[in-house]
């Protein structure tokens, strides 16, 4: 197996590391009950898409 030869220097290391943040998580509010959720996601407050309900749930 390959062993490298230099120890990879901090201002290497932090370079390839600067694109290994993680991104927020979208969201979006339900147009039916305003609540937070992801986008094309289905509502998990009220449970509809689109207008369609698509699961059931305690609420509505
Ligand atoms: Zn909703």
């Amino acid at each position: 197996m390959a062993v490298p030869r230099h120890k990879t220097s901090k201002m290497k290391k932090r370079q390839r590391r600067s694109h290994d943040a993680l991104s927020p998580v979208a969201h979006s509010t339900c147009p039916r009950c305003n609540a937070e959720k992801r986008p094309h996601r289905v509502c998990g407050n009220c449970g509809h898409y689109k207008g369609v309900e698509k699961i059931k749930t305690a609420e509505a």
